[in-house]
């Protein structure tokens, strides 16, 4: 039997128990303590992000991120469609609704010129949405220069969802530090892990005492217990927040390794027909979080579908790209500006296992799994023409 190989796994290194322990013997076993400050200024030395705030996951970091910017009930937040679901549901949390706006084929990321146009219709009929998020899809940055313009334009505050961006740069600056707010996630499967947990970051020192005051109960300052505002319980842990130093220590290794899969990938697949990977913008340098491709099932001899389940027949995971927000039953009622490509990148769009713990023997088992789905589907049309 063969040993599975899965989408994206933890790779930890030797430092992260180090910090646990020194959590341990220093009894800081707590949403609270050194490592947690430690942590926050690391992110910021690491990423140039000028203030950080660790939380308990990235999708209360765009809660926090989404309520700071004061979005409230009745509001309207444009979000790209392509993403994990946590990007919009913090929206709904305030009670506002998402917008969605499609893709570009140049980077699968939010189209800017559409934005542009979705904010100049909606500035000429009066009703300009709360705020704009965008998402840095498996590595890679948006097209940042065009949609901060545009969100410049109308006043409208951007928030980048990093999550899945960490260590990709875009003209040479790290993702997630070019709107008003950036969030990050080190859930489990993301580039590197805290076992769970997120990274608010702004160039707003206001703006991130206010995501811990919010994240810490809102507990005004008083020896009484005092609250003036609704607050959350969102804080990281000092235990998680340990492991999360020892992560960043070796966070260029992980971007170096999920590059080479990338690589690995390209140069051994590329040349199969109906195979195209998702492209990388020459703005900057992502990360290929999770490596992603289509599938022309004319030209490949077989459908997306069918290249999952041969390659999970053989125990490894692969997953389908994102189904678009506005094709979630759960959002059935909101508008989608556009939405052709994200629902072409869905139908056909694959993401192979791309962990920075792969073996050399893992990517050889994942490309002759894909690569022979395609020559059995030759050798069934010969049988049809001889
Ligand atoms: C993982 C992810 C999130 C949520 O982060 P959590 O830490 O799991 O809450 C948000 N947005 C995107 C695009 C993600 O991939």
């Amino acid at each position: 039997m063969n040993k599975p190989i899965l989408l994206s796994t933890p790779h930890i290194s030797d430092r992260e128990l180090e910090f646990v322990h020194e959590a341990f013997d220093t009894n800081w076993i707590a949403p609270v303590g050194p490592h947690v400050d430690a942590f926050e200024q690391e992110f910021c030395q690491l990423t140039g992000a000028g203030y950080a705030a660790a939380l308990s996951s990235g999708t209360a970091s765009l809660h926090l991120a989404l309520q700071l910017v004061g979005v409230k009930s009745g509001d309207e937040v444009f979000c790209s469609t392509l993403t994990f679901v946590a990007t919009a549901n913090p929206i709904t949390y305030l009670g506002a609704k998402p917008v969605f706006i499609d893709s570009d084929r140049i980077s699968w990321n939010m189209n800017p010129d559409l934005l542009q146009e979705a904010l100049e219709y909606r500035a000429r009929i009066g009703k300009l949405p709360k705020a704009v998020v965008v998402v840095h899809l498996y590595g890679q940055s948006a097209d940042i220069d065009p949609i901060l313009k545009a969100c410049d334009r109308y006043g409208i505050p951007l928030i980048e969802d990093a999550a899945e961006s960490l260590g990709a740069t875009y003209k040479g600056r790290s993702s997630g530090t070019f709107g008003n707010i950036g969030i990050y996630s080190f859930n489990g499967n993301k580039i590197i892990t805290t076992s769970g947990g997120g990274m608010l970051v702004s160039n707003n020192e206001q703006l991130v005492n206010k995501a811990r005051f919010l994240a810490t109960q809102a507990r005004d300052p008083a020896p009484h217990y005092q609250h003036s505002e609704i607050g959350y319980n969102y804080r990281l842990s000092n235990v998680s927040a340990g492991i999360g130093r020892g992560q960043l220590r070796v966070l260029n290794e992980r971007v170096a390794a999920r590059r080479r899969n990338f690589m690995i990938y390209t140069s051994t697949l590329r040349n199969l027909p109906g195979i195209e990977f998702m492209p990388e913008a020459d703005y900057g340098s992502a990360t290929h979080w999770l490596t992603s491709l289509t599938i022309n099932p004319k030209a490949f001899g077989a459908d997306r579908e069918q290249v999952r389940l041969a390659l999970a027949a053989q125990q490894i995971e692969s997953r389908p790209v994102w189904k678009p927000l506005h094709l979630q039953p759960v959002f059935a009622e909101c508008e989608c500006i556009g939405g052709a490509v994200a629902e072409d990148l869905f139908t056909h769009g694959l993401c192979l296992p791309s962990g920075s713990n792969l073996t050399d023997a893992d990517l050889e088992r994942v490309i002759n799994g894909i690569t022979a789905v395609h020559d059995g589907s030759e050798k069934k049309e010969q049988v049809l023409i001889f």
